[in-house]
């Protein structure tokens, strides 16, 4: 059972030894916001989640309890939320994860990012890669315990062209984006134990599973997939949905991947 799962409302979970064993622990925390918090920030509306949504908070100095403060600060006037933030020491669920909140900046038809992604907020403050390493961990889990893959993975740019996760295109390539991706592919390898030999290269965009001689990386096979997930999206037929799902799998078979059902 993952630690994840056995968070309480309002109470810490101690880090276990993360420095000795190298893998680190989510230390999850709910804290939610009322329901009459106000500017609408948590209307309530009933989500089911079909994607993860990433950002950065855009506050060099804001820690992950200094982001869920500001949400019921009477200053605040914005109608902008997110479902978890996360900072170098702790991931605090702040609207629960199957409800709307407003962090996509794509307005709220159905198919709209705020109305069907778990938006993730990565904070620039504190200790930045231990930051980046917690959040892949809470992102492999929040995959696993879905089914997921990391195909489901989107930057908050994606919905609205924002340059959001800032951080993770500071080259103005998403080169940081692309390896944030590849980070948690090998957490989600590792949770569902192993599964595959990933080979540990110093350069990530270079990850290839070494698995009977199959030779596409995860990345382009991620990459392939995001694309088909945009037309997958785009129709409500099933037919053309189950062909996207299988073309998916077979992506991801292809590159070493677990298939995932649709
Ligand atoms: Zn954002």
């Amino acid at each position: 059972m993952l630690k994840f799962f056995l968070s309480i409302n309002y109470v810490d979970f101690k880090n276990w030894d993360e420095e000795e064993s190298g893998k680190m622990d989510v230390n999850y925390r709910v804290d939610h916001i009322p329901r009459t918090t106000p500017n609408n920030r948590r209307p309530g509306t009933r989500m089911e989640p079909t994607t993860i949504t990433i950002h950065n908070t855009g506050n060099p100095s804001s820690t992950a309890r200094n982001e869920r403060a500001w949400l019921t600060n009477q200053l605040n006037t914005r109608t902008a939320s997110y479902h978890i933030v996360v900072d170098d020491r702790e991931a605090i669920e702040v609207i629960p994860l199957n409800e709307v909140a407003w962090h996509a900046g794509d307005g709220s038809r159905s198919s709209s990012g705020n109305r069907t992604s778990i938006g993730i907020e990565i904070c620039e403050s504190g200790n930045y890669e231990r930051t980046l390493q917690r959040a892949a961990q809470l992102v492999a889990e929040l995959l696993l315990e879905r089914n997921w893959g990391t195909d489901r993975l989107r930057r908050h740019y994606d919905w609205s062209g924002k340059n959001c996760p800032r951080i993770m295109n500071a080259d103005g390539n998403w080169s940081g984006w692309d390896s944030f991706v590849n980070r948690v592919s090998q957490s989600l390898n590792e949770l569902r134990g192993g599964g595959g030999t990933v080979s540990d290269q110093a350069d990530d965009d270079a990850q290839i599973i070494d698995n009977g001689g199959v030779t596409m990386t995860v990345e382009d096979a991620n990459k392939i997939i995001r694309f088909l997930s945009a037309a997958y999206m785009a129709t409500s037929d099933r037919e053309a949905r189950r062909e996207f799902n299988r073309l998916a799998n077979e992506l991801r078979k292809a590159s070493g991947q677990e298939p995932v059902s649709g």
